[in-house]
Order: C-alpha cells, then sequence, then structure tokens
C-alpha cells in the first residue's frame, strides 16, 4: 500500500452549504433501489478465495467472511472498519444500525448502495467488536489491496478512524483527518465519521453532512 499522507488531489471541498435539518440528521427516507448483492468476474472469484481465509484468528470465531457489497463497476466506494455482530450473520457490510445510518446518509447525498460499492478494512469480525489488531490488518490486507485494485474506483471515501488510520497509514485522531483530500494509489480520498459514532454522538450529525457535501461536491466535479 502506498504511503499517502499528501493533499496531492484538492476538489473544492465547499462545506458551507448546510440545507434543511432533515437532510442534516439523516432523517430523510431513503428511496433507493434494492441493494445490487453482485460481485463480477475477478471480485467473484477473489470473494470466493477469501471465505476460505485462515490468515489470522478472527476466522476461527467469525461465522462468515463479509467481503463488500454493492456495485462492482462503481465509482464511489465507501470503507468502514470491519464487520460486526449482525454483519457476521448476514454476511454483508454495514446491515446493522450503522449500516441503517449509513443507508440514511446515503439517501441525504442523493445515493443508494446500488450505485456505490461498500467494504470494510478487514474481513471477519474482531470478537466483542475490539478494534481490529494490526496483525489482522496486516493480514486481511491481502484480500483489501487485490479487492481495491479490482474495483479501481474513482473516489474513495473511509469511514472512522480506524479506516482512515489503516488505509492512510496515519495514527493521527479522526478530528485531524477529516476536512482534506488525500491519495490512495492515484484514487482520491476523503475522510469522516463512521456512522456507529454518529450513533453515539448525534450531535456531530451537522459536521458529518458538512462532509458528506464537501465528498458529493468533489464526486460530481469528477463525472
Ligand atoms: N461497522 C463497520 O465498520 N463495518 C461494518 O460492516 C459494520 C459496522
Amino acid at each position: 500500500m502506498q504511503q499517502t499522507d499528501s493533499k496531492v488531489h484538492s476538489p473544492a471541498a465547499d462545506a458551507s452549504a448546510i440545507t434543511s435539518p432533515a437532510k442534516q440528521n439523516f432523517e430523510v427516507k431513503a428511496d433507493v433501489p434494492a441493494v445490487a448483492k453482485s460481485v463480477s468476474g475477478g471480485l467473484s472469484d477473489l470473494a470466493v478465495k477469501a471465505s476460505t481465509c485462515r490468515l489470522c484468528s478472527l476466522s476461527q470465531e467469525r461465522n462468515q467472511v463479509v467481503f463488500g457489497v454493492g456495485n462492482p463497476d462503481a465509482d464511489l466506494v465507501f470503507i468502514g472498519e470491519a464487520p460486526g455482530r449482525e454483519e457476521d450473520l448476514q454476511g454483508e457490510p454495514f446491515v446493522g444500525r450503522a449500516g441503517q445510518l449509513l443507508d440514511r446518509m446515503l439517501a441525504a447525498m442523493g445515493m443508494g448502495r446500488n450505485e456505490i460499492y461498500i467494504m470494510n478494512t478487514v474481513k471477519c469480525r474482531p470478537p466483542n467488536n475490539r478494534d481490529p489488531k494490526p496483525d489482522e490488518v496486516q493480514a486481511c490486507n491481502l484480500w483489501f489491496e487485490q479487492q481495491l485494485d479490482m474495483l479501481r474506483p474513482k473516489m474513495i471515501c473511509l469511514l472512522g478512524r480506524v479506516a482512515a488510520q489503516t488505509v492512510l497509514k496515519s495514527d493521527e485522531p479522526l478530528g485531524a483527518l477529516r476536512g482534506r483530500w488525500y491519495d490512495y494509489q492515484g484514487i482520491p480520498v476523503w475522510v469522516t465519521y463512521h456512522p456507529a459514532y454518529l450513533l453515539r454522538s448525534p450531535g456531530q450529525k451537522q459536521k458529518s453532512w458538512q462532509d458528506l457535501q464537501a465528498l458529493l461536491s468533489g464526486f460530481q466535479k469528477l463525472n
């Protein structure tokens, strides 16, 4: 993985246009088509290979590997930390409460899961939802890098501290990482709060909405 602490890509991050309070609180009802669960071609083969991974001890307690979900041709990929309990049971990223909030965040941006792709830095659930350990992140990097290589999105959004620190190879806190653009192998990267954090700290939703507006503005400039 490439060192990514430089601000090489900077679509104007115009976070000033906060619109309706409903949007800001992600209370707008999602009116989005069904999830595209398909993975295609090489990505699907990779998912099959990953499904039997035993590279780290998380494989001993997982129910299943949670590879990724959404549109394999998506221009925008969201990356979270690791599966939680619901994700481990259902085999799909972000299907628990945090996932429901993520759906509302996407809806506020006018997007649905069918237009994007969602994955995690680590593919198996850490026990009791603890942070993944460095050796687990390192082991899962094998799948992570190949997955992103095959997806080759035009933009990446990192959700929360663990994903941001892992992908950006940084130990800065999330508050210091958000609000600027990074580069991952030529792909512009944006950082924002994890929806699970927003559930615990709803007062941060306004800042999160600012982040999402800046992401959207950068994304629209690409297309
Ligand atoms: N939190 C994450 O980071 N990823 C998931 O898939 C679910 C919750």
